[in-house]
């Protein structure tokens, strides 16, 4: 699904030396031009301009030097001085597309505890994985995380490859997840360009072109924020210098009120300069998307619940529900509950007050719900089982079914 993924950019190769060098001398040009003007409206302030060259070549060292007394501790990161663990990186990098830091540990934890390494996760079944996921949604992710984790499992011996291109050639591993991979566990002088890394960046060089067109712009600029490697060392400490800059928006350039002051960066920012940090990155108006609308039946027969599983293609792919009508747009209650499942016994529909509501990337979802109770004995529908209430906990439920049958049941 576009926009689920983050649309981000790798640097070239160490083959593509020549075209990146090119490249990179456009965006000098263009970093030159936009230095002289800073330092213009700087020199109208009176505070003397340190000459261009020297500022570019300070950034990394800046950065570093910030990131060695600030760095976040979070639980997938080696601490200073420690190899990173790839099975770490690559699952936290995983997690984290589309989702919070916050929102991501306790899932890391649980996933780490349970599969401590590549192996172990590749031996699970993708029922438990999808399991142990459910909550933390995009559930293409869950499925592709366990068809990487047996990739590497039986086709690499366990070990991920550590150049981005063999990374890449691994489920679920698209540019940007390569990039952080193969910098933060493979110090491979790269830099992936998170959401973070995009605002540090467009306000650093008030990049006034907007997203996603000026993705890869950002892409070349955030490059040249990259610890040197001059010695011909390609491994440099590139993953620091990444999660730097994530470091860095997370903290300190945030969308809102960044703390410009303590911005290792903020003696050579262009958008500090002129003021404008907040409309920075400039991004194009959002389109919402159809809101639309469905029935959801909450069928229960004592102490159990009726449910389903979703085909495996598709939004929310593999995952279980209870029974319910389309999701279209202009759809009436009438018509939706016209699919309502056919079972022998069944009390009348009862339609719960109120509607559930749901945000997927694409479209808003508004569903009515409906319950109904059946006999003892009553059998489930073809494609449908009966889960005790209890162990509900258990099911792969993605979380606008979690939302149905809280407001189904009363809970
Ligand atoms: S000076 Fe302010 S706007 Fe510029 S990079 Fe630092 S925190 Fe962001």
């Amino acid at each position: 699904m576009a926009g689920l993924v983050p649309a981000i950019h790798v640097l070239p190769a160490k083959k593509d030396v020549d075209a990146r060098d090119e490249r990179g001398h456009d965006v000098e040009r263009s970093a030159r031009h936009r230095y002289s003007q800073n330092m213009s409206s700087k020199s109208a302030l009176k505070t003397k301009p340190e000459p261009f060259e020297a500022v570019v070549s300070t950034r990394p060292t800046l950065l570093l030097a910030w990131y060695d007394r600030h760095r976040r501790r979070l639980p997938w990161r080696a601490a200073p001085g420690e190899a990173s663990d790839p099975y770490r990186v690559w699952l936290s990098e995983i997690m984290l597309q589309q989702t919070t830091v916050k929102a991501v540990g306790p899932y890391f934890e649980k996933f780490v505890a349970r599969w401590p390494d590549v192996t172990a996760l590749g031996r699970a079944s993708q029922d438990d994985v999808l399991r142990m996921w459910a909550g933390l949604g995009y559930y293409s992710r869950a499925r592709n995380l366990h068809a990487c984790a047996v990739a590497v499992t039986c086709e690499h011996g366990g070990v991920f490859p550590d150049t981005e291109d063999g990374l890449r050639a691994l489920p679920g591993i698209g540019p940007y997840t390569a990039a952080a991979i193969a910098a933060i566990a493979f110090d491979r002088r790269t830099m992936p360009v998170d959401g973070n890394i995009e605002r540090v960046v467009s306000r650093l060089f008030a990049v006034e072109e907007e997203l996603p067109q000026a993705k890869p712009r950002i892409q070349q600029l955030a490059a040249t924020l990259l610890a040197d490697s001059r010695a011909g060392d390609e491994r440099s400490r590139a993953g620091d210098s990444a999660q730097a800059l994530m470091d860095l928006g997370a903290s300190i350039c945030t969308p809102k009120k960044p703390a410009c002051s303590l911005c290792p960066l903020n003696q050579d920012c262009m958008a500090r300069a002129q003021g404008t940090q907040e409309t920075f990155p400039r991004k194009a108006p959002k389109k919402s998307g159809t809101l639309r609308r469905g029935a959801a039946f909450v069928v229960t027969r004592g102490d159990e619940l009726l449910v389903r599983s979703r085909p495996e293609k598709g939004l929310l792919g593999g995952m279980t529900e209870v029974p319910g009508s389309d999701w279209l747009a202009g759809q009436d209650d009438g018509a939706a509950k016209l699919q309502a499942p056919d079972l022998k016994g069944l009390s009348r529909w009862q339609r719960k007050l109120g509607v559930v509501t749901h945000v997927f990337t694409h479209f808003p979802l508004e569903l009515v719900v409906y319950t109904a109770k059946v006999e003892a004995r009553a059998r489930a529908p073809e494609g449908m089982r009966w889960v005790p209430i209890a162990t509900l906990a258990g099911e792969a439920l993605p979380n606008v079914m979690r939302k149905v049958i809280a407001h189904g049941l009363g809970l």
